[in-house]
């Protein structure tokens, strides 16, 4: 299950430097693949490809986001998520539209790192 960041937010950046992936962003900055992981080029499903340093839209202009594409509740890195560790308002809580098991996260992890 990847972490969500809600409207509780109050903008303050303590999560963005924690984030193992580089998967949180301030609200109205553009993400990338890319950004802290070793993802250099992405095949998409219909057999096209983008550049990992290409542009994203961001997915919230008023509060910090999550990627949660990029979100593996900080598996391999830490023993817990650690947006939601130094979050002073408790904003960062689990998606229940993004649900994973461990061994999914594990894999994403993999994925996002492989050499
Ligand atoms: S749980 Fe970990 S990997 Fe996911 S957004 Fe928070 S800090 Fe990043
Ligand atoms: S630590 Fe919490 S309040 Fe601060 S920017 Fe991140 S989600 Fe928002």
């Amino acid at each position: 299950m990847a972490i969500m960041i809600t409207e509780e937010c109050i903008n303050c950046g303590a999560c963005e430097p924690e984030c193992p992936n580089t998967a949180i962003y301030e609200g109205g900055v553009e993400w990338t693949w890319a950004g802290g992981t070793k993802l250099k080029t992405l095949e998409l499903e219909d057999g096209s490809s983008i550049d990992g340093n290409q542009a994203m839209p961001p997915f919230s202009d008023e509060f910090y986001y999550i990627v949660s594409d990029k979100c593996t509740e900080c598996i391999g890195f830490h023993e817990e998520p650690q947006c939601a560790a130094v979050c002073p308002v408790d904003c960062c809580v689990p998606d229940p539209d993004v649900v994973e098991t461990q061994e999914e996260l594990r894999a994403k992890k993999a994925w996002l790192h492989a050499e």
